[in-house]
C-alpha cells in the first residue's frame, strides 16, 4: 500500500526538482507563453491535465512567446513537461479536462497547424498536440456530446477538436465524457484510490449549473430566457469549468476563465450574471487558488475572493495585464479576506510590471509554478521552475505552508 510516509528530499534552489513520489500531491501550472496547461499528479500516480493552451503563431498583444523556445508548438512542450512530471513508469494521462472552448485553453487550429501523424483526421495544436505524444485515456469537456449547444464556438478549431475525439474514440480507445457539476465521482483515483481516502475532487460548475453543498443539489443560475437564447446570456468564460480538489487539509480551486461584471464595475448588469461569487461559496475558502481568466480585469471579483480567501494565488499569465492593477489590488486586500496571502505568476512582462503597481516587488520570479502538497495534505510548498530549457531546474521556493 501508499499510505506509509515518504522520505522525498525538499526542492532547493539551484537544485533539480526531486521527482514525485507516492503520497504526494504535484500541480504543475506550465508556462508556454500561450495560456493554461495545468498538470496534476494525485497521490496514487493518476494524472490529470486540466487545458492544454496552443497557439502555434504568435499572436502579440494577445499572448507571450512560447516558452522555452519557438522550436516547437505550445502541444509539444507540453506534451514534453507531462512526460517529465508523470510518475516513473506512467503509460499517459489518466484524464484531460478542458475548462472551455478558447485557444489559450485547448488550441487554436490554422493553417500552420500540421495533420496528425497518427493517421487520423485531423490537425495538431494544443490538446490534440499533446494527444500525439502522451496517450490520454478520458477526456472530460463542457458539452459532450452536444456541441451544437448554446455558447460552443462554431469554428475550425471546434470542428478539428470534434474530428480527434471521434477518431481516438474510435481507434484508441479515448472515452470523452460530459463534466457535472456535484459529482465527486468523475475523476477519482485510478490506481489505489482504497490508500488515499483523504482525496477528493469535487465538480463545483460548468455552463451555469451549481453544486450547492448545503442540499447537495445542482441549481441552474441562469434564468429560463438566457438558457433557451432569447436574452443575452454568459459567454464562453463565464461556462467554464470549475473544480476543488482536497486532500486530507489542503483544498485548491481551479475555475478556468471564469469572470464577474462586479470585477467590471457593471453596476447594471443582473445579478445572475455574477456566477464567480455562488462558484466560490459553493467551494469555500482553499489554501491556494488558481486564477480566473489569468487575473484578467474582468475576473477575480470582491466576492470571489472574500469566498476562497486563498492562502497563496497563482496567475496563469499569457499577455500584458496579467495581473490586471485592479484585479492584483484585490488579490492583496486585507478588507476582503485577512492574512497574508502569497502570488506566483508565471511570467511578469515588462509591460505589466510598470502598470500593475506593486506587482513587481512581490512576484517571486516567473517560470513554471508548481504547488507541491506532502503526503497526507497536512503542508504544501511553492516551487517556481525555470522555464527557459526542459532541466527542471528549481528557482525558488516558498513554504511549507501548514494546509488549514
Ligand atoms: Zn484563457
Amino acid at each position: 500500500m501508499g499510505g506509509s510516509p515518504t522520505n522525498a528530499a525538499a526542492p532547493i534552489a539551484g537544485q533539480t526538482l526531486p521527482p514525485w513520489q507516492p503520497g504526494m500531491l504535484d500541480i504543475h501550472h506550465i508556462h508556454t507563453g500561450r495560456g493554461d496547461a495545468l498538470l496534476f499528479v494525485l497521490p496514487d500516480g493518476t494524472s490529470l491535465l486540466n487545458d492544454a493552451a496552443g497557439r502555434r503563431v504568435e499572436q502579440a498583444p494577445f499572448s507571450f512567446p512560447t516558452r522555452p523556445d519557438a522550436s516547437r508548438a505550445p502541444g509539444e512542450w507540453i506534451a514534453r513537461y507531462v512526460r517529465r512530471a508523470l510518475p516513473a513508469g506512467a503509460r499517459g494521462l489518466d484524464y484531460a479536462l478542458l475548462s472551455h472552448f478558447h485557444g489559450d485553453h485547448i488550441g487554436v487550429v490554422d493553417s500552420s497547424s500540421p495533420a496528425s501523424g497518427h493517421g487520423g483526421d485531423y490537425r495538431l495544436a494544443g490538446i490534440t498536440e499533446v494527444a500525439e505524444h502522451v496517450p490520454i485515456a478520458r477526456l472530460i469537456d463542457r458539452a459532450w456530446p452536444d456541441y451544437r449547444a448554446p455558447g460552443v464556438p462554431d469554428n475550425p478549431t471546434m470542428a478539428n477538436y470534434q474530428r480527434f475525439i471521434r477518431w481516438q474514440g474510435q481507434q484508441r480507445g479515448l472515452v470523452v465524457e460530459r463534466f457535472e457539476p456535484g459529482r465527486n465521482d468523475q475523476i477519482v483515483l485510478r490506481h489505489q484510490p482504497a490508500a488515499w481516502p483523504q482525496f477528493e475532487l469535487r465538480n463545483l460548475y460548468a455552463d451555469g449549473r451549481l453544486w450547492n453543498p448545503a442540499d447537495e443539489r445542482v441549481t441552474d443560475l441562469l434564468p429560463a430566457a438566457a438558457r433557451d437564447g432569447s436574452q443575452p446570456g454568459i459567454d464562453e468564460n463565464q461556462r467554464s469549468i470549475a473544480f476543488r480538489l482536497r486532500y486530507g487539509r489542503f483544498d485548491y480551486f481551479s475555475g478556468g476563465d471564469l469572470s464577474s461584471p462586479h470585477a467590471q464595475l457593471r453596476a447594471e448588469a443582473p445579478a445572475w450574471l455574477d456566477v464567480e461569487t455562488p462558484v466560490a461559496r459553493a467551494s469555500g475558502p482553499v489554501d491556494v487558488l488558481k486564477a480566473n481568466h489569468h487575473g484578467s480585469w474582468d475576473a477575480n471579483s470582491p466576492g470571489f475572493l472574500a469566498a476562497l480567501q486563498p492562502r497563496a494565488i497563482v496567475v496563469t499569465a499569457r499577455a500584458d495585464g496579467h495581473p490586471a492593477v485592479n484585479t492584483y489590488l484585490r488579490m492583496r486586500s486585507t478588507q476582503l479576506w485577512p492574512g497574508p496571502r502569497d502570488i506566483f505568476i508565471t511570467h511578469l512582462s515588462a509591460a505589466t510590471a510598470t502598470t500593475t503597481y506593486g506587482v513587481a516587488d512581490a512576484a517571486a520570479g516567473g517560470g513554471h509554478i508548481l504547488v507541491r502538497v506532502a503526503p497526507g495534505g497536512g503542508s504544501y510548498r511553492i516551487v517556481v521552475l525555470d522555464d527557459s530549457d526542459e532541466a527542471m531546474r528549481v528557482k525558488a521556493v516558498a513554504g511549507p505552508y501548514p494546509a488549514r
